[in-house]
């Protein structure tokens, strides 16, 4: 049995991406874990403003149905932090830092799964550095002389990134996946080869 922690940027990243994943390792008794680094309050709908609300109402309207979604891929630990939605690049990076070595520390987990270093295809700033930001952590949790008032050192054993699967006429270039581990849908059938490793 292994412990998996995904860090993402934005409340609907582990639902779009690794969903199944998750929610399959968890039907084979793994145990997963979920650090979202900032609450989507600037967000939009397919690339339009999302009309009159603000971004305190988005933020708590995409922080419950984040939680919702918690339930249903069935986390066994989630952590929603308020870094800012659209300026995660320009975030503290060694306080976001040490936000993620500090839940790494709490849950301990044998794998830790971010974006790739592109954004996993979609190349938002937020998504890269995400992507950023769980590559440091997952380096200096293991480092007993790193943000030592964040918990005991631990070292996962593996850094996975998720990447989409090459797109004909979709002008991103996403890294090359090595390794698939395919999600079986809720309705039982093969779902889609989003879930993709390297
Ligand atoms: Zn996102």
């Amino acid at each position: 049995m292994a412990t998996v922690l995904f860090v993402y940027a934005h409340p609907d990243d582990e639902s779009f991406g690794i969903a199944g994943t998750a929610m399959k390792l968890k039907d084979e008794g793994h145990i997963t874990g979920l650090l979202t680094l900032t609450r989507g309050d600037v967000g939009m709908w397919f690339g339009r403003e999302t009309g009159s609300w603000t971004p305190e109402e988005l933020a708590r309207e995409r922080s419950k149905e984040w939680r919702e979604a918690t339930k249903v891929i069935g986390f066994e630990q989630c952590r929603l932090l308020e870094w800012p939605d659209g300026g995660l690049r320009d975030a503290p990076i060694e306080r976001v830092t040490a936000d993620v070595v500090q839940l790494i520390r709490e849950l301990r987990p044998d794998v830790v799964c971010t974006f790739g270093p592109e954004g996993a295809g979609s190349e938002h700033d937020d998504h890269r550095a995400a992507s950023l930001f769980a590559l440091r952590g997952f380096h200096r949790a293991g480092l007993a002389d790193q943000y030592p008032d964040r918990g005991q050192a631990h070292q996962a054993k593996r850094l996975f990134f998720n990447a989409s699967p090459f797109v004909a006429d979709f002008p991103i270039i996403a890294m090359t996946p090595t390794h698939f581990h395919l999600a079986v849908d809720r309705s039982g059938t093969i779902g889609s080869a989003g879930d993709l490793f390297h």
